[in-house]
């Protein structure tokens, strides 16, 4: 073929797929020009998971009628005349290509009124092409309607995800600007139902708890710090709140969401040592710098930015964050108890049985096998002063030897002595087997449930809801009546009847935390995770103490178990003392 420029159509489709990706990008978009346009009340209505309609009204400045046509067009703006100003951005837009995609690939119609005009106007476009301007009636500020997405451009249409997957997109990302945006109230519907509803009164908890739930929005801490000309705000969790992802690590700087590694590592590295491995923290972070400090024409949906003096802002991170941790949570000392150890010849305990790596939840995104490290009770085990592990001879079977109960200690771990010496045991992971190997005994069978006696409502954020909802069934299977009760509550009628006693609310909560949607198309394989998540909060914890009839139930539960020596998720139950490496650390024998 020889070189021709391309069909203007064909091009401006071609830019429009660099920022219109998904619906969420549409209202992602949409979002930041009722935001630019000072609005204080923005609605959002989704139908069809965006695809058949998002519509954005706002009671912003309003476009006047003689520059409506000009802001469909491409590289049209009103944030940004000469090269300059790109270094001294206030406003999220300044690209000038937002309308003009969207346009190229739906059927686009804009109403406005400014303040001073007698009546607004209306323009629309269909596929790129623009019908003549009409005068209509219409409230101060902007209505953006998008109908019929991407219903030129099928290719896009085949990549969507689920549609409940597009929905889930939309709530996190207007969840996340109310929370950037507190003093803006926000209402979005989706399907007719409403999603999310701030009340703009600039309380910032608020939009947390609609993010993450009332719950975990109560637990969150609070992290304010100022240093020269950068201030670092917003929420992180305490070291109790955890997921197996980073998904939930957010940062805004001046305003605008951004993803940014070396901000994300800052965050990790003020917790480092304070999270198992394979743990990662909630956290909202808001930097606030002066404009010409950050450079945010890097990406084309305005998605990363690049810091003039990163050093800054990353230990401008790392620092508010750690203070933050410090000032809320006492800092275990496991670590230095362990450095007793002497130099030479001590032999480190080490997991009695090879996990098994099924059971092994993701550490990270799109990492499905990695396997955390065995000795994740004790933080940094790479930095651990222990030689490398050899094998111990004689290990004892696969199944636990009969043990005799010593006690507990630390409120953790059982103590146990058996035929080759002593055992420490886990008291959550043990539990959390012993839990999960009924579960699976019953799950042929059906699992039987336990009516409450009052039920329970559970509330939710809208995400989770949502995620809640479509487990529904899976549910129902494995013992629990929960129905849907309301705007993102759900009543929780009957629990599996292994989890009597606990609490209902929190074993729904785990359910839907860290669960990814399009995880793994196989039924039972999502059934064996959820039953492995509810275990995992059903089990005692650490910190709980037990009675020496519980400690010695929970050892002889562990015995029968088929896998006793790891718990659901892969990590080991138990560790193993022998007595011969006992005798060579108090020197009875002799150092290798
Ligand atoms: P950008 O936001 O990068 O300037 P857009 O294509 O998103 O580019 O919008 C083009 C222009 O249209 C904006 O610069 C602004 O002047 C105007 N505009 C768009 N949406 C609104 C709105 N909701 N309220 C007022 N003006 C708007
Ligand atoms: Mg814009």
């Amino acid at each position: 073929m020889p070189i021709h420029l391309l069909p203007s159509e064909v091009a401006s489709q071609i830019a429009a797929g660099e920022v219109v990706e998904r619906p969420a990008s549409v209202v992602k978009e949409l979002l930041e020009n009722a935001l630019d346009a000072g609005a204080r009340f923005i609605t959002i209505t989704v139908e069809g998971a965006g695809q058949r309609l998002i519509e954005i009204a706002d009671d912003g400045s309003g476009i006047p009628a003689e520059e409506m046509p000009l802001a469909v067009e491409r590289h049209a703006t009103s944030k940004l005349s000469s090269a300059d100003d790109l270094f001294r951005i206030e406003t999220l837009g300044f690209r000038g290509e937002a309308l003009a995609s969207i346009g190229s690939v739906s059927r686009l119609t804009l109403t406005s009124r400014p303040h001073q005009a007698e009546a607004g106007a209306r323009l629309q476009i269909e596929g790129g092409r623009a019908a003549p301007l009409q005068p209509v009636g219409a409230p101060v500020g902007t209505v953006v309607r998008v109908e019929n997405l991407f219903y030129n451009v099928p290719a896009r249409l085949k990549f969507l995800k689920h549609d409940n997957t597009e929905r889930r997109q939309i709530d996190t990302l207007v969840t996340r600007y109310a929370l950037a945006y507190p003093e803006v109230r926000f209402h979005l519907k989706q399907e007719g139902k409403a999603s999310l509803q701030t009340s703009g009164k600039g309380d910032r908890r608020e939009a947390l708890a609609a993010l993450y739930g009332v719950e975990v929005a109560r637990q969150m801490l609070e992290v304010i710090a100022e240093e020269d000309d950068l201030t670092v705000s917003g929420f992180i969790s305490p070291t109790s709140l955890t997921r197996s992802n980073r998904r939930e690590m957010t940062f805004f700087v001046n305003g605008r969401p951004v993803q940014d590694a070396a901000l994300s590592a800052a965050l990790l590295q003020a917790y480092h040592t304070l999270l198992m491995v394979g743990r990662y923290p909630l956290a909202v972070l808001f930097l606030n710098m002066p404009p010409d400090r950050v450079d945010v024409n890097v990406h084309p949906t305005k998605a990363e930015v690049r810091f003039r003096n990163p050093e800054q802002a990353f230990s401008g991170v790392q620092r508010a964050v750690r203070r933050a941790l410090l000032a809320h949570t006492p800092v275990p000392g496991l670590g230095e108890q362990l450095h007793w150890a002497p130099d030479t010849g001590w032999e480190a305990p080490r997991p009695l049985q090879e996990f098994n790596p099924a059971w092994n939840m993701p550490a990270e995104e799109g990492s499905g096998t990695t396997a955390e490290s065995p000795v994740s009770t004790m933080p940094e085990p790479q930095s651990s002063p222990f030689p490398p592990v050899n094998p111990q001879p004689g290990l004892p079977g696969p199944h636990t030897p009969l043990l005799r109960l010593v006690g507990q200690i630390a409120t953790a771990y059982l103590v146990a002595e058996g035929p080759d010496g002593l055992y420490l045991v886990d008291q959550h992971a043990a539990h959390e087997r012993v839990l999960f190997e009924r579960f699976m005994a019953q799950h042929e069978s059906g699992i039987p449930s336990q009516v409450l006696l009052q039920p329970v409502t559970v509330n939710l954020d809208p995400a989770s809801a949502r995620l809640l909802t479509a487990q529904l069934p899976i549910l129902a299977h494995i013992g629990f009546q929960v129905e849907p009760f309301g705007p993102n509550t759900f009543l929780v009628r009957a629990i599996p009847a292994i989890l009597a006693g606990s609490d209902p609310a929190a074993a729904l909560r785990a359910l839907v935390e860290d669960f990814e949607e399009d995880e793994t198309p196989l039924q039972s394989e999502v059934e064996a995770r959820v039953i492995a998540r509810v275990c995992k909060r059903a089990a005692v914890k650490a910190g709980q103490s037990l009675s020496p009839e519980e400690q010695r139930a929970l050892l002889h539960d562990l015995e029968m178990c088929q896998s006793p020596r790891t718990c659901p998720h892969g990590r080991p139950t138990m560790i193993h003392l022998s007595v011969d490496l006992l005798e060579r650390q108090f020197g009875r024998k002799g150092a290798r």
